[in-house]
């Protein structure tokens, strides 16, 4: 082999073991590539959200359109209340972690097949992650795509530290999808304002969050988030997106104003 052909790292990484933590640690090489900087990643809530039907989707679907042209918009869906409900029958027929993610993983896309299907005549596709190779030309073509926000880890998802959920799921995969393509920003939209002391359906007491740091948010150690434990974790690795924006979608105007760069609800930094 010509080693002149490799650099000192290279030598070190065909002759070491990727276990080696020496050896990791000095894999942090040049600044990753930013591949979408333009592109916006957008969830769209599932219970929070789609569930609410027309009320809720009518008037998103409306402004999404008019930031069509003026915002690149890449939007995943969460699943909701029927994930929910294939969760509690599939714990109940004892099944694992990585088939419930399986079953979570086709809700989502029904809600990302719902959507597609409301856009279609402004010509924005749906794409499954086997097509995610075209999502570039879609978005310079037209402006924005969606997807479906499980991530698609399908049996090889994890198992959570308590229970049997699927621990990584829309929010989740959805931030993935932001971070890999050091998009613009990662915008969570809900039904809520954005994070509060305690969810705001259940504690009339609970107080909002309007910024906040994920160290912060450990330490304060609340019982029910507005985001997935996941996306918080990931957050500390993050080597792009390090800070998102939860929104109330219910409010006209919240998602242009999320998109314009406008602190609109919460927003959680990695430091
Ligand atoms: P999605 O539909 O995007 O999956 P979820 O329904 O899973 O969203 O999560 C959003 C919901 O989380 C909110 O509607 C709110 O009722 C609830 N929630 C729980 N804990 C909190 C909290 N600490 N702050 C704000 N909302 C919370
Ligand atoms: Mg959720």
């Amino acid at each position: 082999m010509q080693s002149g052909l490799l650099t000192e790292l290279g030598k070190s990484l065909l002759s070491g073991s990727l276990d080696d933590e020496i050896l990791m640690a000095q894999t942090d090489g040049p600044t990753a590539v930013q591949i979408l900087p333009e592109a916006n990643v957008i969830k769209i809530g599932g219970q929070s959200f789609i569930d609410r039907g027309r009320a809720a989707v009518f008037p998103m679907i409306e402004e999404i359109v008019e930031n069509l042209g003026r915002h690149k918009m890449i939007i995943g869906t969460g699943a909701g209340t029927r994930a929910r409900h294939a969760y509690s029958v599939g714990l109940d027929l004892g099944l694992p972690t990585g088939v419930l993610s399986v079953l979570g993983t086709f809700v989502s896309m029904q809600n990302a097949r719902m959507l597609n299907f409301l856009l279609s005549k402004n010509g924005i596709p749906f794409i499954e992650p086997a097509q995610f190779a075209q999502l570039p030309h879609y978005l310079a073509e037209r402006g924005a795509v969606i997807f479906f926000g499980m991530p698609p880890y399908i049996y090889w998802q994890r198992n959570p530290a308590m229970g049997r959920i699927p621990p990584h799921r829309t929010d989740t995969g959805s931030y993935l999808v932001s971070e890999v393509f050091g998009a613009r920003s990662m915008i969570f939209v809900k039904d809520e304002k954005g994070l509060y002391t305690a969810d705001p359906k259940k504690d009339r007491a609970a107080k909002f969050i309007g910024k906040i740091t994920v160290s912060e948010l450990e330490e304060l150690d609340l019982q029910d988030l507005v985001l997935e434990r996941g996306v918080t974790e990931m957050m500390r690795h993050a080597t792009h997106r390090r800070s998102v924006q939860v929104i109330n979608g219910l409010e006209r105007g919240n998602l242009t104003r999320a998109l314009n760069g406008e602190h609109v609800g919460t927003i959680i930094t990695a430091d």
